[in-house]
């Protein structure tokens, strides 16, 4: 089949198989480029493996610390004529991958909220690893069904207490208008809590506890953003923000259960990066667009794997943590040298001079990379096997 790009708002419902794979391979190679990562973690279980960073987590694992891997997401499988989701043909190029350099990877998809899916990788855990050293946790979910109540959980991206207004990119047409976000009501808050707060996190780190499954040392990650204040009354501020700030209570409540062991647990405050779950937050894709011409301008932009290789090659060993004890990988993103100017620009931005204020091209080729499109050497007017399997999947 010849796949093309669809677009229907912020997300592209068609994947390329060679293009996710393409795009899996340039990941591995700037981790091998900076070559192998001395004493990292050797079995790294990551739930939410398969897009963003949950999958360069992967890959700066098994690629720079020479890690087994484990790996668990959401993804749909394609067939001979419906693409796959991108996260499913990305697994499977990572597994393909990592056979070839001999690391184990094995995957599991379905829901990560679930009991069944926490018994399945358990049971993989033991007989195949014995324990894991390192478990990161990149979930981005809009909905969750309580394990245990079985309540269908909604997360929301609203501010709280009054509505916000802010200037927005329309990231198909590159207009730039103005939104209102009406308020948080009912129960938003507590309900986006549930799905993207730290109760699941504590749940998985739970079973593998129960199991014995965390080596001595072992640590665990998961993933938080804090951004300029002009995001924060949707950011830091709003809904998502208040589960942000649940992950830190659990956080603390993991370094506890951890001590034990002499393991750790962190919050890591990584950079806004276009992602398929970044894309669905209003008004942040504006401020990406500029942020990127900013650190690109500077020689500071990362990508999600940039981010992750620091993390794995530098933070995991040397933390630094800030104030409220969080690892920030946001570090470049915050200097008041891109700040200031970002700032500037935000002031200024209209449909008119969007491209050159701001990255939109990078925006929209990161966006269209996400889903295998627009790399380098694909040939996309090929037929190409859309029913792609990952290997460690029956
Ligand atoms: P993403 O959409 O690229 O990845 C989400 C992952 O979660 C995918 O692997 C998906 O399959 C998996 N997933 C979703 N629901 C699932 C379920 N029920 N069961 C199993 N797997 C499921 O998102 P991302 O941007 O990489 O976000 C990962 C984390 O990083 C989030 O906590 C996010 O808040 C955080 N973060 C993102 C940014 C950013 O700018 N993108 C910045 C800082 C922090």
């Amino acid at each position: 089949m010849i796949v093309v790009p669809k677009i229907r708002g912020f997300i592209c419902t068609t994947a390329h198989p060679d293009g996710c794979a393409k795009h899996v391979a340039e990941q591995i190679a700037v981790v091998k480029n900076r070559g192998p990562i001395e004493n990292g973690p050797k079995k790294v279980l990551v739930i939410g493996s398969s897009t963003g960073y949950g999958l360069s987590s992967r890959i700066a694992a098994a690629f720079g610390s020479g890690a087994d891997t484990i790996g668990v997401f959401f993804e749909k499988p394609g067939d001979a004529e419906r693409s796959a989701t991108a996260g499913w043909y990305n697994s499977a190029a990572f597994e393909k991958e990592a056979a070839a350099a001999g690391f184990y990877a094995r995957s599991f998809n379905g829901d990560a909220f679930s009991d069944a899916m926490k018994a399945e990788v358990v049971a993989a855990i033991k007989a195949d690893l014995g324990q894991v050293d390192c478990v990161i946790y990149s979930l981005a979910s809009p909905r969750r069904v309580h394990p245990k109540s079985g309540e269908i959980l909604k997360s929301v991206l609203k501010p709280i207490g009054q509505s916000y207004t802010n200037k927005n990119l329309n990231t198909t047409t590159g207009v730039v208008d103005e939104i209102t976000i009406p308020p948080a009501e009912g129960d938003d808050v507590a309900q986006t809590i549930a799905v993207m707060g730290g109760e699941d996190w504590e749940m998985w780190i739970d079973a593998l506890l129960a199991e014995n499954l965390l080596a001595p040392g072992a640590k665990t990650f998961a993933y938080s953003y804090i951004g300029p204040d002009l995001t924060w009354p949707i950011y830091k501020n709003g809904t998502i923000g208040k589960a942000k700030e649940d992950l830190e209570r659990v956080q603390r409540a993991l370094d506890e259960k951890l001590a034990p062991l002499a393991g750790k647990a962190w919050v890591s405050v990584n950079k806004a990066l276009v992602t398929q779950a970044s894309s669905a937050i209003p008004v942040v894709p504006l401020y990406i667009s500029l942020l990127y011409k900013i650190m690109k301008e500077q020689g500071t932009h990362e990508d999600c794997i940039e981010q992750m290789d620091r993390l794995f090659r530098d933070r995991i060993f040397n933390p630094k943590p800030d104030e409220a004890g969080r690892i920030r990988l946001d570090d470049w993103e915050m200097e008041p040298s891109v700040q200031q100017p970002v700032i500037a620009n935000w002031q200024k931005v209209t449909t008119e001079n969007l491209t050159e204020l701001a990255d939109f091209d990078g925006y929209q080729s990161s966006f269209l990379r996400l889903f295998g499109f627009g790399l380098e050497g694909v040939d996309y007017g090929a037929d190409t096997d859309t029913a792609t399997k990952v290997p460690s999947i029956p």
